[in-house]
């Protein structure tokens, strides 16, 4: 059996959660934790982050911090995770969907501005696979038209744009640390990236469930209290002992996963160049942190066949996402602007293969053995 992913582990963690057992403070933005969002903001590097339970909690404190109310539109592509959409549609947003562009899967940069209303407050780039949008554009439509934008780069961490980290670009960014990402928190995790000065002050009051107790703690309040809308945003200190871990190995996971990246893609090359699939792009501009190894067959039946094949032989190859505008919610809370000319035809003929921190190279060899093998079988 083969899976799709196992959750990174270097070995150190074990020993930082005993630390952080022993200390006795469990509670969130202990030791562990300040010293996690100290090395985010120097290596990213960026003014302020804060690690929060997940990428959807800090999508959520996102949406928040930036006031989003009923009425108001967030432009973004159909073709991503549900929490994208959601956080905003927590606060009475429209979501405003757009296509994407087929050789990255991203928002299509060129289709925002058709999309933007009077009532339109934000917009939000996913960079699918860690691999950047198109942010030059981006920032630029959002100046002309006073709009923030909230990155979600979930699957983006150790990946830039231009030499700029993912998550570091636009107003806030936001991170995931769940087991199937490159790093994580022990299963689930987040960060909220906070590149706006005028944000800070009110991104911490907001996770600390609307208290200035963060101010408090650094002396600028003689007391804390209630002071605006909140809700409760921290991670536990074991969570980030285990973060802490995968931070102080960081080099060595995005090594690993580049060079398992690298091999899928050579192995792949002569299948591409018969037509046969279609292989992942990364424009000039972007350097990538091996977020994950995706393929495209011709169709969805093909696809089908293919899953099926790989499953037969106990490989768990997996495709997501099913777009948000077919779907029941997304189509009671947003609309497509636009053509649906590739969200649909390309999210169906997508298919992820397995890819972990440490995946033998024999675990890969057997994979695209097994998927040559079906093509063989096809023609
Ligand atoms: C994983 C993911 C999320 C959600 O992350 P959680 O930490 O599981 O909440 C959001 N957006 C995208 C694009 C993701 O890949």
């Amino acid at each position: 059996m083969i899976p799709f992913n196992i959750p990174p582990l270097i070995g150190v963690e074990e020993k930082y959660i005993q630390q952080a057992l022993k200390s006795q403070k469990l509670s969130g933005d202990g030791l562990f934790g300040k010293q996690c969002q100290k090395w985010f903001e120097s290596n990213l590097p960026a003014r302020k982050t804060l690690l929060t339970p997940s990428c959807t909690a800090a999508l959520e404190l996102a949406a928040l911090l930036i006031g989003i109310q009923p009425g108001d539109e967030v432009i973004m592509p159909s073709y991503t995770f549900v929490s994208t959409a959601n956080a905003f549609v927590l606060r009475g947003a429209k979501v405003v969907f757009v296509d994407i562009r087929p050789d990255t899967m991203n928002i299509d940069e060129a289709l925002i501005e058709a999309a933007i209303t009077d009532q339109t407050r934000a917009i939000i780039p996913v960079h699918y696979a860690g691999v950047g949008c198109d942010m030059e554009v981006i920032t630029s439509i959002a100046e002309r038209y006073s709009l923030y934008v909230v990155e979600d780069a979930a699957q983006g961490m150790m990946s830039s744009y231009k030499g700029r980290a993912l998550g570091t670009i636009g107003h806030l960014g936001t991170f995931s640390f769940h087991e199937t990402k490159n790093y994580t928190s022990g299963g689930e995790g987040g960060l909220l990236i906070i590149n706006d000065e005028k944000l800070v002050e009110r991104a911490e009051i907001i996770r600390e469930k609307g208290t200035n107790r963060s101010q408090f703690f650094r002396g600028m309040v003689d007391k804390y209290q209630w002071v605006d809308i909140g809700s409760s945003y921290l991670p536990s200190e074991l969570q980030c002992a285990y973060l802490w871990g995968q931070l102080s190995c960081v080099s060595q996971i995005n090594r690993d996963r580049l060079a398992a990246w690298k091999s899928y893609d050579e192995q792949l090359q002569s299948l591409a160049h018969s037509g046969l699939v279609e292989l992942p792009a990364i424009p000039d501009d972007c350097v990538h942190n091996a977020h994950m190894y995706y393929l495209k067959t011709r169709n969805f039946s093909v696809r089908s066949a293919l899953l099926d094949y790989l499953k037969s032989l106990g490989i768990s190859a997996v495709f997501h996402y099913v777009p948000l505008h077919t779907s029941k919610a997304g189509s009671n809370f947003g609309r497509f602007i636009g053509n649906d000319r590739y969200t649909t035809f390309e999210s169906e003929r997508l298919l992820r293969l397995p890819m972990w921190f440490g995946i033998e190279q024999d675990t890969q060899d057997e994979v695209v053995r097994a998927i040559y093998h079906f093509y063989a079988r096809e023609n």
